[in-house]
């Protein structure tokens, strides 16, 4: 028994992930010139979301096509656990990432000339190829070569020998929002250079789709999708989905138990600086988590927690390790009772989308902030 972790319910993960393949997938097709099936990309990148890199990697497997990750550690680490499918490393490398790259078969994104240059004399020196995908700049200016500078590249790929391209991508910025101009002025620029790729190669995967390309724009499946906050169950943004998407659900809960329990007088002060003092004699319940484990101090005196199906506030500052919530004076709740963070608990949930609120942030920052000090259990 561990006094705060993180539940996965792997069977609501796994109805994700079918339910978003269905969905890319569903007749008639969306996209006019598409033959194959939409293939599935399951971004891990940081700890998959907070959800357990390797294990929800391990889940995942045998419902998805790839897997991609943000750097060269979280791509070797999966390897070192057995994952087998294609590993697309989605961030630019440096020079001394390249030999690791190459040798854990890493899907590597080449984002310039002088890139491919650096991949290309390492291979040549190892007498080994690797496979690449060119990433290209249609509206983030973050990384990835402008469209009027890709043929030069492309072409460039295509003539080594050590290299293979088996795939295009780009990035989209405001894809959460629906009918978004930006978003089409960005697939419509992506598209010129899908048909310019495809005319001399049809087997290169073009992919563009995050979550919110999944969601709202059907326009830009392709070949593949790469949604990463839908899949572990969130909407990208604060706008609705087609009804077919609504078991698509959060499979993450976060709980703790309740470690220590007083009474005290009317006119004490909660925790640090005396944030919270209370108007009557009450009951207070300390819980085993702070901010040192990824519960943001943010959340002080707003946090809301669950406790034998009743809702409660947080009560003063957020500690590192611990915080305390003023259960009232006929508050019932003792030590070891289960106190639910994030998730449900008889009539009520506490919705990560509502915590990120109150921290003034989006559910993707909430979940990575959430450490290795909480286990990850997955039932
Ligand atoms: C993180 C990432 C995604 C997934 O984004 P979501 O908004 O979580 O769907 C897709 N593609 C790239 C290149 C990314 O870096």
């Amino acid at each position: 028994m561990h006094n705060a972790s993180i539940i996965i319910d792997k069977s609501q993960f796994i109805r994700n992930l079918q339910a978003i393949s269905s969905w890319v997938n569903r007749n008639p097709p969306v996209a006019s010139n598409r033959l194959n099936k939409v293939k599935f990309c399951l971004p891990v990148k940081a700890n998959a979301y907070g959800h357990g890199l390797v294990k929800i990697a391990q889940i995942a497997e045998e419902y998805v096509d790839y897997l991609a990750v943000a750097c060269l550690d979280e791509g070797i680490t999966l390897r070192q656990n057995g994952i087998k499918k294609p590993i697309l490393v989605f961030g630019a490398f440096s020079q001394e990432q390249i030999y690791d790259l190459i040798i854990h078969n890493l899907e590597i994104t080449i984002s310039s000339l002088l890139k491919a240059r650096m991949v290309m004399d390492v291979c040549q020196k190892l007498k080994l190829s690797c496979k690449v995908h060119i990433k290209i700049d249609t509206g983030m200016n973050r990384v990835g070569v402008r469209s009027e500078n890709v043929h030069v590249l492309i072409d460039f790929i295509l003539n080594s020998d050590c290299m293979k391209l088996v795939g295009v991508y780009s990035h989209l910025a405001s894809s959460d929002i629906p009918g978004n101009e930006f978003t089409y002025k960005q697939i419509k620029e992506f598209n010129e250079i899908v048909a310019f790729v495809k005319e001399t190669n049809p087997e290169v995967i073009c992919h563009l789709a995050n979550s919110g390309g999944v969601c709202y724009y059907p326009e830009s499946y392709l070949d593949m999708v790469r949604p990463g906050i839908f899949s572990y169950g969130y909407l990208p943004g604060n706008n609705a989905v087609d009804d077919v998407l609504k078991t698509v659900q959060p499979c993450f809960s976060l709980k703790s138990q309740i470690i220590y329990f007083k009474v005290v007088a009317k006119g004490s002060a909660i925790s640090y600086n005396q944030q919270y003092v209370t108007n009557r004699q009450t009951r207070i319940v300390t819980v085993p988590l702070g901010y040192g484990d990824g519960y943001r101090r943010a959340l002080s005196n707003c946090g809301e927690v669950l406790i034998h199906g009743h809702k409660y506030t947080v009560s003063g500052t957020i500690c590192m390790d611990i915080f305390m919530v003023d259960i009232g004076p006929d508050g019932e709740a003792y030590i070891g009772d289960e106190v639910v963070l994030i998730g449900r608990q008889g009539a009520y949930e506490i919705t990560l989308t509502s915590v990120a609120n109150k921290c003034q942030t989006i559910t993707y920052e909430i979940l990575c902030g959430f450490n290795e000090r909480l286990p990850r259990i997955y039932v």
